[in-house]
């Protein structure tokens, strides 16, 4: 399935493929997460495109500095980002997609990293 979805002002524009509904996501609790409202659908980078915005796209890190949250520098929406828990993917906000997509949503401790990530490693958890 193809969706397309972006920042609020469009000047950052992308399309995905995603799996068949219901789409697996992770709902994350860590500190930028719980205040941003994101919510994680892990796109591998080959299945996503970005068409327009790159120079658009400013970055923040924190922490260990390996995650690259990119957020749009005319609207401030974070539509897809670098996490750190999936180095060979993006994380793309359900909630800047074009459509609503059925998902399957599963909480991440993202508050506790290092045992969320191992979980998540081990196969407990989707993503
Ligand atoms: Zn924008």
């Amino acid at each position: 399935m193809k969706i397309s979805g972006g920042c609020h002002c469009g000047a950052v524009y992308f399309t995905v493929s995603l799996p068949e509904p219901p789409v697996p996501a992770l709902d994350c609790n860590c500190s930028i997460c719980r205040r941003s409202g994101f919510l994680h659908v892990i796109v591998p980078h080959g299945e996503f495109s970005l068409e327009r915005g790159e120079e658009a796209l400013t970055s923040y890190r924190f922490g260990t500095g390996a995650a690259e949250h990119l957020f749009c520098r005319h609207c401030g929406v974070k539509g897809f980002y670098q996490p750190r828990s999936h180095p060979d993917s993006w994380s793309v906000n359900a909630r800047c997609l074009d459509e609503p997509v059925a998902l399957a949503i599963e909480a991440f401790n993202g508050r506790d990293w290092d045992e969320a990530k191992g979980r998540l490693d081990a196969g407990e958890q989707g993503g």
